[in-house]
């Protein structure tokens, strides 16, 4: 499923036609890069924290969860270093007048050109057959290692450059891939500039500088802040975790991508306070503990791969993306970053206050290390979506929609419907609507044929349908149609609510 822009389309028109996502501001022609969610999104968006929060503070005894304001003092932006330097380097083309980061038209390069060494690949093992060695054909073959040459030159000369903030060698770099606009296809391009992402606005009722505050970018730097609060208010003990869900700011330069990459979002993170020196086995173990939290959504686990940095931001000694298989292709899902002290030594020294833990074992005190997992809440909503989105032929010639969302995530876990809205079965299918509801959510639907009721349940991923006959009332059996495989299993009234249940667990991985 590599970059499907069609099916990428669907997808976005059908989370507008079922209710999970409006663009914002609709009526006035929308807002750029900001969503509004449903209905049905915003039932599938509280599913997907449920299940993160859950695995993150119920299932560890040693994390605990905060909300943090969105304000904060503008001190903890000078100090975590987003003022000076959480900057996008941009460049626009001047025939077509678009805006691109100049880091991504450089790593596009690199992508073309691996995937021109891919082929070189597919070619020569069809040619060799059995005898091909792939590491020993990468190690010789001129072509390969030409391209994989202008990769590792053009990787080097970006990170050198926006490390060292040379913009001027950037926009060469630029000129010297000959890389084209994709819209006007010249390469008339201005200089590279940086952009802060930080959003800021006023406090209170004077407009000068010192009142200046940012909308936070990340929710991290709420978690750091409050370490002490929570540590000695809850008595915790290193290692321990602090977890957060909450929305975060990006005036991001380049926002084309629908939710995958928005202005306002949300993000789900876990900052786990360690003792120093062990910073790198706890990032190990977060990493595998953070895949199989994906893959026990039960999504096959090649949708996922991990991709390890190779250029680390200041403050981290490892960092790590799960990436997901979305249709415009593998992109980062969620960050694990080992953080080092950087950010509470940075708050120790612009506070003036002492940030530290005392270790009873050691008998001494420490600014603890920080390992991270950061994950996009708008971007886990995608990735659902795009997993989901099945198109079926089915074998009377019909077709239909139906979004295999894992059942645990799904906005509607059953629908109950009568099969006429006559003859007392509305009534009864009320009173199994009752009994439900209180664990599940619900839908009841009288409207149309029982077919087209199907369909709009599979269109929004309802595992189960329940349908209320007259053998109901008789007898006290409904039957139960299951949204991927359409079976049918007549059972009774009594059993459904284990049914459901049952099918609402995580996978074990
Ligand atoms: P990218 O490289 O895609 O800009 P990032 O590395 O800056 O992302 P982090 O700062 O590590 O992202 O943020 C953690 C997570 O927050 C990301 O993995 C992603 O899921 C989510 N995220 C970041 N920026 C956005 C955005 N503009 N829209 C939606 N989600 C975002």
């Amino acid at each position: 499923m590599a970059n499907n822009e069609e099916l990428f389309k669907k997808i976005i028109s059908h989370a507008k036609e079922y209710g999970f996502v409006f663009q914002s501001s609709e009526i006035y022609d929308g807002l750029s890069a900001v969503y509004d969610y449903g209905q049905n999104g915003v039932e599938l968006k509280n599913n997907i924290k449920d299940y993160w929060w859950k695995a993150m503070v119920r299932y560890h005894e040693n994390i605990v969860g905060i909300d943090s304001a969105i304000f904060m003092h503008p001190t903890i932006w000078k100090a975590s270093g987003h003022v000076d330097a959480f900057n996008d380097p941009m460049i626009d083309n001047k025939d077509s007048k678009k805006r691109y980061r100049a880091d991504v038209l450089v790593e596009e390069f690199v992508a073309k050109t691996e995937d021109k060494i891919a082929k070189e690949i597919e070619k020569a093992a069809k040619r060799f057959g059995e005898a091909f060695d792939e590491t020993q054909y990468r190690a010789t073959n001129p072509r390969v290692l030409e391209y994989q040459a202008k990769i590792d030159s053009a990787k080097n000369r970006l990170y050198k450059g926006l490390e060292n903030n040379d913009l001027a060698d950037v926009k060469k770099l630029i000129e010297d891939l000959e890389i084209v606009c994709p819209i006007s296809g010249s390469r008339n391009w201005t200089e590279v500039r940086q952009f802060n992402l930080m959003f800021s606005t006023q406090m209170g009722s004077v407009s000068d500088d010192s009142n200046t505050i940012y909308l936070r970018p990340e929710t991290a730097q709420g978690i750091f802040v409050n370490f002490l609060n929570v540590m000695k208010t809850g008595r915790m003990k290193i290692p321990f975790g602090i977890a957060q869900i909450g929305k975060a700011f990006r005036n991001e330069i380049v926002a084309r991508q629908f939710i995958f990459r928005m202005r306002e979002f949300e993000q789900m993170e876990m900052q786990f306070f360690v003792k120093p020196g062990t910073e790198l086995d706890w990032f190990e173990s977060w990493k595998q503990e953070r895949r199989n939290w994906h893959l026990s959504l039960g999504i096959p686990a090649e949708y996922y791969r991990f991709h390890d940095h190779e250029k680390l931001a200041h403050y981290a000694n490892a960092a790590s993306d799960i990436e997901f298989n979305f249709p415009i292709g593998f992109k980062e899902l969620e960050g694990i970053h080992s953080r080092t002290d950087f950010d509470l030594g940075a708050h120790q020294k612009y506070s003036g206050k002492k940030i530290t833990y005392f270790d009873p074992e050691l008998n001494e005190s420490y600014v603890p290390y920080v390992v991270e997992t950061s994950i996009g809440l708008d971007r886990t909503f995608l990735a659902m979506m795009s997993y989901a989105y099945t198109e079926e032929k089915l074998d009377d010639g019909s077709e239909r929609v139906v979004m295999k969302l894992p059942p645990v995530l799904a906005p509607v876990k059953a629908a109950v419907l009568p099969l006429v809205a006559k003859d007392g079965l509305p009534e009864k299918a009320r009173q199994i609507m009752d009994v439900l509801k209180f664990e599940f959510n619900c839908q009841y639907d009288e409207k149309d044929s029982i077919g087209k009721r199907y369909r709009r349940q599979d269109a929004i991923g309802t595992p189960y349908c329940i349908t209320v006959d007259h053998q109901t009332l008789d007898d006290g059996t409904v039957t139960i149609r299951e949204r991927d495989t359409m079976q049918q299993e007549r059972v009774d009234t009594g059993r459904l609510e284990e049914i459901i249940r049952t099918r609402l667990k995580p996978v074990n991985v």
